[in-house]
């Protein structure tokens, strides 16, 4: 079973470093400026562990 990830949008700068990095799992909300989770599981998990390190807010997430 593949692990879910989560953003704390609340969190969010709206950087886009995930989004750049990982365009299938991560998508941009421009109206709130913040990234959006838009595949929830099924993502390339190195990919999204790489997002994850390189958010500067450290809001991306495993649900757990
Ligand atoms: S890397 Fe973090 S702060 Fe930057 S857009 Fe993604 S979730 Fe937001």
């Amino acid at each position: 079973m593949s692990r879910k990830v989560l953003i704390e949008t609340e969190e969010c700068i709206g950087c886009q470093s995930c989004v750049e990095l990982c365009p299938d799992v991560f998508g941009f909300d421009e109206d709130a400026e913040k990234a959006k989770v838009i595949m929830e599981e099924g993502g390339a998990e190195d990919c999204i562990q790489e997002a994850m390190d390189t958010c500067p807010v450290e809001c991306i997430h495993w649900e757990k």
